[in-house]
């Protein structure tokens, strides 16, 4: 079933009052940012017919807080690991009460999750570590970036091909 189904974008919330999108692709689900509330986003899923534990990761793109408001009722309620950057990773402890261990530091590169494969890619904006991230699935690829000051060369390249 995994291989037939299509790459889906739902976007739960976007702008300053919150952020979250879902990427999935058959049973593999992530999320790129939670800005709005764990509650919001519990319902949000639950629509698009996805249970919580299906979520195979929390991808936070910087640590404003219209991008990571629901994230420290989510890491009580449910073991899903953190991907972002180290330096935003610290500025989230600094801002909520969140497991230590729950990070997996994104470094350059891809990675797999299930039938879905992220790349994250910096962005500028006056955050620690911003990121975007193209995720790939068969023959798709979703773009996802939020709040980036300059549309470098480097993110047009990284737009690029994109089919959603
Ligand atoms: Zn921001």
């Amino acid at each position: 079933m995994s291989e037939s189904s299509p790459l889906e974008v739902h976007v739960l919330a976007s702008g300053s009052k919150g952020n979250c999108t879902v990427i999935k692709k058959g049973n593999s689900v992530i999320l790129h940012d939670v800005g709005i509330s764990c509650r919001r986003i519990v319902n949000g899923l639950k629509e698009l017919h996805i249970d919580m534990a299906q979520v195979e990761g929390i991808f936070v793109s910087h640590e404003h807080s219209d991008h990571i408001a629901g994230l420290q009722q989510l890491l009580k309620r449910f073991d899903i690991p953190v991907y972002t950057k180290q330096g935003t990773w610290r500025e989230i402890q600094d801002k909520l009460i969140v497991p230590k261990n729950r990070l997996i530091e994104l470094t350059k590169g891809s990675l797999t999750l299930g039938s879905l494969i992220v790349e994250p890619f910096s962005v500028s904006h006056d955050a620690a570590d911003p990121i975007g991230i193209n995720v790939f699935a068969g023959n798709n690829k979703a773009t996802i970036v939020t709040d980036t000051g300059v549309i470098s060369d480097n993110i047009l390249r990284r737009i690029d091909d994109t089919t959603l």
